[in-house]
């Protein structure tokens, strides 16, 4: 253990000081009632300003970023956050408004709102949106609300299902079921795309709409979208488009032309504003013509929105330009199939062919398993991907491969990145082949190396606790 990684009670050292204020001059406040009142001194570590530095320094290291390094993690689009958008974000006239101003006085503000709705509209093919919702998923429950109200407005109560792949994001099937309809499952053909002859017998009068993503989340182009659509909307249904990896197509093809009524974008995930963490995010969803009156009557977040994200993503849109947009598709495609044919005589590659931003790996070719020790895993792959500096893909997802490793490049790596890390899993493969060990011990060279991750997320420990 390095002497900082220590924690910041244990460098304690009685009398030592960091800052002092000035004395107070005032009388204890008489509005505070005695049996609130501290009797003990609250027991903050006495330590010195260069100790207090370097403690949150060195804990703001132990966690990776995109701004520390590459984050392949598909279906999350961690793309590089450029800090003009941060500039922007922190101007005194938009950091200092409240949501309660007079709207005389927040014009700016107001005309960003308008301005988004038309960019996102024009990238996207859709009429008009709203910039409520505050997550992906919160912007598919908003959608399916109007999905509702659509149908309800006439008065076509019984559409109480709604279709979704079995590729989809595990928040689809949340976010309907949240909505109070019953999700009926359509399966994939195997080459990855929805099976339109299963789909047809379920196409019936209670169905109330269809969620899809596109490339869905195997990285692929639904090629018979056009069918889909058609076919869904013959059958008295919605279409409604997951479009938190809009990505691979701006500037190319638009959901709205595709056939989609309802969609909604992840603006931190394509229009590059911060995410992780549970952060904020942002959801705009975007509705076609004859859908714009069911939209009014919701409210769906307390005000309009996280508007610090949707200004981000506003001065994002504004600094790339229309040809530009087009082209973190082209190179976010272009990256991705890179990788995937650097890497696929070492890695299963259960679907052939050209992918979108992102394709899935299902795990090892060889996986070392010998005598009594056992192959190397896609989790350990992921871990030992940590020793050498780059975050894992997304593991185990989707569910249609068990051993699913989920690799998403984005269009913000150089070419020698993406060769670094190319290098790392051929590494990783040789290393799993000769001695499955090593990776099934991986990290080490984290600061924890594998915790329990259900009591880390269930019980978390979120204050120091003394050892003894
Ligand atoms: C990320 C993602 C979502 C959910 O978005 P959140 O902002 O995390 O709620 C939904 N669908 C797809 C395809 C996604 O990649």
């Amino acid at each position: 253990m390095k002497y900082y990684d220590k924690l910041i009670f244990e460098l304690s050292k009685e009398g030592r000081c960091g800052y002092s204020l000035p004395q107070n001059k005032f009388p204890a406040s008489p509005e505070v009632p005695l049996q609130l009142r501290r009797e003990a001194p609250l027991g903050l570590p006495e330590v010195s300003e260069p100790d207090v530095v370097r403690h949150y320094t060195n804990l703001s290291q132990m966690n990776f970023g995109v701004d520390t390094g590459f984050y392949p993690l598909g279906s999350c689009t961690m793309k590089y956050n450029p800090k003009i958008n941060e500039e922007m974000a922190a101007l005194q006239g938009f950091a200092g408004l409240h949501p309660l101003m007079h709207a005389g006085l927040v014009k700016g503000a107001l005309k960003v709102y308008q301005e988004m709705n038309k960019a996102l509209a024009a990238i996207t093919g859709m009429y008009t949106f709203t910039l409520d919702p505050c997550a992906g998923a919160h912007g598919e429950l908003t959608g399916l609300m109007i999905m509702r109200t659509y149908h309800m407005q006439r008065g076509d109560f019984k559409r109480t299902k709604v279709i979704v792949p079995d590729s989809a994001h595990g928040t689809n099937p949340a976010s309907a079921a949240v909505c109070g309809l019953e999700v009926v499952e359509v399966k994939s053909l195997e080459n990855g795309r929805i099976d339109v002859e299963a789909l047809k017998p379920l196409l019936t009068d209670e169905v109330a709409g269809i969620m899809m993503t596109n490339p869905n989340t195997l990285g692929l182009f639904e090629t018979e979208i056009k069918t889909i659509a058609k076919l869904v909307h013959e059958a008295g249904g919605l279409l409604y488009y997951d479009g938190a990896n809009m990505n691979p197509l701006m500037g190319v093809v638009r959901p709205g032309d595709m056939g989609f009524d309802i969609m909604h974008l992840n603006l931190h995930k394509t229009f590059s504003t911060p995410h992780g963490g549970g952060g904020p995010g942002s959801g705009p969803v975007g509705v076609a013509k004859h859908l714009e009156d069911c939209i009014p009557d919701l409210r769906v977040s307390g005000f309009h929105g996280n508007f610090g994200v949707i200004l981000r993503a506003y001065a994002y849109i504004l600094s790339l330009g229309k040809d530009h947009l087009k082209k973190v598709g082209q190179y976010a495609v272009l990256s991705a199939n890179y990788i995937k044919e650097c890497l696929k005589d070492k890695y299963k590659l259960p679907i052939e062919g050209v992918c979108k931003h992102e394709f899935v790996f299902d795990g090892l070719i060889h996986d070392g398993a010998h005598d009594d020790v056992p192959g190397a895993t896609t989790l350990d792959v992921a871990k030992r991907l940590l020793d050498y500096g780059f975050h894992a893909p997304t593991i185990y997802f989707p569910l249609l491969f068990h051993q699913a490793l989920m690799i998403e490049p984005t269009e913000t790596e150089s070419k020698e990145t993406l060769d670094a890390f190319i290098g790392v899993m051929r590494k990783i493969a040789d290393e799993a082949a000769q001695d499955p060990m090593i990776l099934h011990e991986a990290p080490h060279n984290t600061p924890i190396s594998r915790p329990d991750e259900t009591t880390a997320a269930r019980n978390p420990i979120l204050k120091y606790q003394d050892a003894q």
